[in-house]
């Protein structure tokens, strides 16, 4: 190998940016960090920036950028801190970076994830949202240029691994009959239907499987993160929606399982730690050591499936609504939910009436088709105002 891949981590603060720079810290001759992102947590990226020495860091803003900067000069660094959306999207670009991990939360990882895709680079995608707002815009995006995208959902990895390398001939023409997303039910899948509405964002936020940010918690717990899935599958793998079915499985120990027709179901296994998707796509084709310890299969014991129960979490009914919608509708749900799912948090609705606010958006606007970015952009400030009024005429 000539010389370490350059490494460009969007949203290095959160649970998959640290779980990002573990597995890249394992590989040194491999891997080289070389531009690190936060937003709010500016200390946290302060300690990561002492790690890995980076050339570039970027931070919300320009009060923060200069007194990171002043931070890291007296410790001697020579990382350059940059602010705001154009320092984002000047990293994920940079003709340097060579590899962009798009782990920022939400809406705000958009442009950025799609400037390392303009700029042909090797796009490790968390960033669901990003797909799910843009999807066609975004796919097109990825055929006019170089880059690479690798699925980093451990559903859509999985996924990934269970398809045969000429999969984007298509579905029929690989022999593909179904995707079968798995979920693990989130931490409410057995609650009493009554006891729903009175649910805390702390225990939205308790995973039984998985240890990750508060939004995609919260997303698990509603199910909303399926729904997300669902229409990023479609995208990724040019699948309809009614190729992809969910099946409830809550061990999280199979990540998702493609079926053909010739009645073979391939699953991809692995105990629920983001660093095997992470260190997959890293490395893909070739595989190394990501620090997750192996699947002891006689520990798991058991494997159990089930049907989603759409009554209890109606997100997920809403999401394959505008996945068969299309055109912005994916936008506004996405939009519409990360109003709500802000709102739970902030304690302000109860987790019942996030689908509530999700489907009264969704009904109030209809989707138009999404020609260039800023009709997903139009769409997606459209839905935050109509959530936010939501918000005004019930007193929160
Ligand atoms: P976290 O909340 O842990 O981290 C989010 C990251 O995004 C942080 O670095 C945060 O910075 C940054 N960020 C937040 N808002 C902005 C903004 N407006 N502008 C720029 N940066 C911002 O989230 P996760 O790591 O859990 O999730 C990241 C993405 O990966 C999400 O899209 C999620 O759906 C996806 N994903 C996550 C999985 C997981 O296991 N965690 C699994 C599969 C997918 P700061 O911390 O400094 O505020």
């Amino acid at each position: 190998m000539s010389r370490p891949l350059q490494i460009t981590v969007l949203g290095a603060t959160g649970s998959i940016g640290l779980s990002t720079l573990d597995v890249v810290a394992r590989h040194p001759r491999r891997y080289q960090v070389f531009a690190v992102t936060a937003f709010s947590r500016v200390a946290e990226l302060y300690k990561v920036c002492l790690a890995h020495r980076p050339r570039y860091a970027v931070v919300a803003d320009e009060v923060q950028a200069r007194s990171l900067q002043a931070q890291l000069s007296l410790d001697g660094l020579t990382t350059q801190v940059l602010a705001g959306e154009g320092g984002l999207c000047e990293v994920a670009a940079h003709p340097e970076a060579d590899v962009v991990m798009a782990a920022i939360v939400g809406a705000a990882g958009l442009r950025p994830t799609l400037s390392a895709v303009q700029a042909g680079k090797r796009v490790l995608l968390a960033n669901k949202e990003a797909l799910v707002m843009s999807g066609g815009l975004f796919m097109q995006a990825l055929r006019d240029s170089d880059a690479v995208l690798l699925p980093i959902d451990s559903e859509h990895n999985a996924i990934f691994q269970c398809l045969p390398s000429d999969y984007a001939r298509g579905m029929a023409e690989v022999g593909v009959r179904r995707i079968l997303l798995t979920a693990s039910g989130g931490p409410f899948r057995e609650l009493p239907l009554v006891d729903l509405e009175s649910v805390t964002p702390e225990q939205a936020c308790a995973h039984p499987n998985w240890s990750m940010g508060r939004k995609i918690s919260v997303d698990s717990a509603s199910m909303m993160n399926k729904g997300l899935e669902l229409i990023e599958a479609c995208w990724l793998f040019d699948a309809k929606p009614e190729q992809v079915e969910v099946v409830v499985h809550p061990q999280s120990v199979i990540h998702s399982m493609v079926d053909y027709v010739d009645g073979s179901v391939l699953a991809q296994l692995g105990n629920p730690d983001m660093r095997t998707p992470i260190a997959h796509a890293l490395a893909w084709p070739e595989r190394i050591e990501s620090g997750v310890s192996a699947l002891d299969l006689l520990r798991v014991g058991r494997l159990d499936f089930q049907a989603p129960d759409e009554e209890r979490f109606p997100c997920l009914r809403l999401a394959r609504q505008a996945a068969e919608v299309g055109g912005t509708s994916p936008a506004m749900l996405n939009a519409a939910n990360e109003v709500a799912v802000e709102a739970f948090l902030e304690r302000r609705i109860r987790f019942t009436e996030i689908a509530s606010i999700i489907g009264d958006v969704l009904n109030c606007e209809a989707s138009v088709p999404a020609r260039c970015l800023e009709d997903v952009l139009t769409a997606d400030r459209r839905a935050r105002v109509l959530a936010d009024s939501w918000l005004d005429r019930h007193g929160r």
